[in-house]
């Protein structure tokens, strides 16, 4: 029984990381808003520029927040992170309660 609950969590292993990844790509971007920004405006010193970059931004989180709210978890096949019409970041699965680290307890 012991060794098939943790064959169970070695097959999520694959899935896991890639919702860990994917929430990395979604954090990062988030933090590099700001520094990007002031950057943006110290060298060029023009809003349109900084218009330019804050619409590829935007562009990039939309893609970010997609694919980390229809990341499926390997236990129950259902959005990670997505339940019903609702999107939180939790380290658990909204609906089976799969911890994100799961596979690596
Ligand atoms: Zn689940």
């Amino acid at each position: 029984m012991r060794q098939n609950i943790s064959e169970n969590q070695a097959d999520y292993k694959p899935m896991l990381a890639i919702i860990r990844r994917r929430r990395w790509y979604l954090w990062c971007l988030i933090l590099i808003y700001m520094p990007l920004a002031v950057t943006t405006l110290q060298t060029t010193q023009s809003y349109k520029a900084f218009g330019v970059v804050f619409a590829l931004w935007v562009i990039l989180l939309c893609i970010a927040v997609t694919l980390t709210a229809t990341a499926k978890c390997p236990k129950c096949g259902n959005n990670f992170h997505m339940r019903h019409s609702t999107l939180s970041y939790l380290r658990k699965c909204r609906h089976c309660g799969l911890h994100i680290c799961a596979d690596k307890i």
